[in-house]
């Protein structure tokens, strides 16, 4: 899933529609949702020379969708879980944990979610 910098229109496979589970679905939604009113603002969604964990449009979302996260009922374990992807480091993941204020633990299962 993600926001295209062209036109501000989200961007979704089908499978990912199809298979994925609905939390992390809808969280996805409110991630990219956050990227389009960035766009909106003409606000930069991508800064080339940042780590993704570390460009603000990516905190910026990341801050919001954990504050959605949490106000359905989801665990920091849980939003630790959600905040990594298959080609985040270790070290990338917990950094965006400290920067959204999830507690950063130990994963579980390796996340296999792609994410702009
Ligand atoms: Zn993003």
């Amino acid at each position: 899933m993600g926001t295209s910098d062209i036109d501000g229109h989200l961007l979704i496979s089908s499978r990912h529609l199809a298979g994925g589970e609905f939390r992390t679905l809808y969280l996805d939604v409110v991630h990219e949702l956050c990227h389009v009113r960035q766009f909106r603002q003409g606000r930069p969604l991508f800064y080339p020379r940042l780590s993704y964990v570390d460009a603000p449009s990516e905190i910026e979302a990341y801050r919001l969708t954990v504050k959605e996260g949490r106000r359905i009922g989801l665990s920091d374990r849980e939003l630790f879980d959600y905040l990594g992807t298959e080609w985040m480091s270790p070290a990338e993941h917990r950094r965006l944990a400290r920067h959204t204020g999830v507690r950063p633990v130990p994963a579980r299962t390796r996340p296999r979610r792609k994410r702009s």
